[in-house]
């Protein structure tokens, strides 16, 4: 049965900043039975609707089988999605006003079924969709947004559950100052003369998302995950999401190793082809001095917080 007894779709959803890992946890719990991952969901829409980026799958995203068969589940196909679809999923609403409206959204953060818009009807047939299609009960969803996690607390048919992902920002400054290969083939890279300021941003970026998804888990419960604990060992954060039973499953695929063939059907992020998992400590020997001194004192408060204070969902 692809929803629970009580008819609601179960999200297993990814908080975090940019480059924290997301990509790589979320694939991991796409091997559990069960569970189906499927990227950052939030971006169906406009990367896949709307530019026919290509799929974890490597199919252009309107060529790619499943995703075909979910738009068709879901709403009759793409075209008629296309139609039907809120502009402010397909991306067309970007305006500072609407942003501050939806951040209110957040900070009130509705109870399930007590908002229903349209955003929010069509979520809902889209996630129904995916875990009918798949035969999944549970979809994983590294979308990371706080402001998109609490539309989907506010969604009927949704049982949402959190995790908040936080990466030293010392290893987030190196994944961005490194280049990386974007799924339409270009390179993405910071320019020498921006790194300084867009490193303060992103700085900046992770102790605002992470600060705010503290309030969602004190609210929803969930776990925080601290991706250097993931790298090393996978046991703990495993068992206490999927159970004892379903988390020795994963980490035996992840001993034998997972093949190069493995499909999943992603919405952006990067390429995960085969899944080797190994600490990343590079940055602490390879980053510059000042970001990793600005890293490092402006993360220290919450670093110590998040050591001492690992959230577990009741
Ligand atoms: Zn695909």
């Amino acid at each position: 049965m692809p929803l629970e007894q009580n008819g609601r779709t179960r999200v297993e959803y990814i908080v975090s900043s940019g480059r924290s890992g997301s990509t790589l946890v979320g694939s991991v719990l796409g091997l559990a039975d069960d569970h189906v991952f499927v990227g950052e969901l939030r971006l169906v829409w406009q990367e896949g609707l709307v530019q026919n980026t290509p799929c974890g799958c490597g199919k252009p995203f309107l060529e790619c089988p499943f995703w075909r068969d979910v738009f068709r589940e879901a709403f009759g196909g793409f075209e008629q999605a296309r139609k039907i679809a809120p502009k402010s999923l397909l991306g067309e609403i970007g305006r500072f006003s609407v942003k501050m409206k939806e951040l209110g959204k957040v900070l009130a953060f509705p109870a399930p079924g007590s908002v229903v818009p349209d955003e929010l009807r069509t979520l809902s047939r889209l996630y129904a969709a995916v875990s009918k299609v798949s035969g999944a009960r549970t979809v994983v969803d590294s979308s990371k947004s706080i402001r998109y996690a609490a539309m989907l607390n506010a969604t009927p048919g949704l049982k949402l559950r959190v995790t908040n992902l936080v990466r030293n920002p010392g290893g987030i400054l190196m994944s961005r100052s490194r280049q990386s290969k974007q799924r339409d083939g270009s390179e993405k890279t910071w320019k020498v003369e921006q790194r300084r300021v867009k490193a303060t941003k992103a700085i900046a970026k992770w102790m605002a998302r992470n600060l705010l998804a503290s309030r969602l888990l004190r609210r929803k419960g969930g776990v925080r995950l601290m991706y250097e604990d993931f790298v090393r060992d996978q046991t703990w954060y495993l068992t206490t999401v999927l159970g004892q039973e379903a988390a020795s499953g994963v980490l035996s695929q992840l001993r034998n190793g997972v093949n190069e063939g493995m499909v999943q059907h992603q919405i952006s992020g990067n390429w995960v082809r085969e899944m080797k998992i190994r600490p990343d400590e590079r940055w602490r020997a390879e980053l510059p001095v000042l970001p990793k001194i600005i890293a490092g004192v402006l993360s220290f408060p919450m670093m110590q917080v998040y050591r001492s204070k690992l959230y577990v969902r009741p």
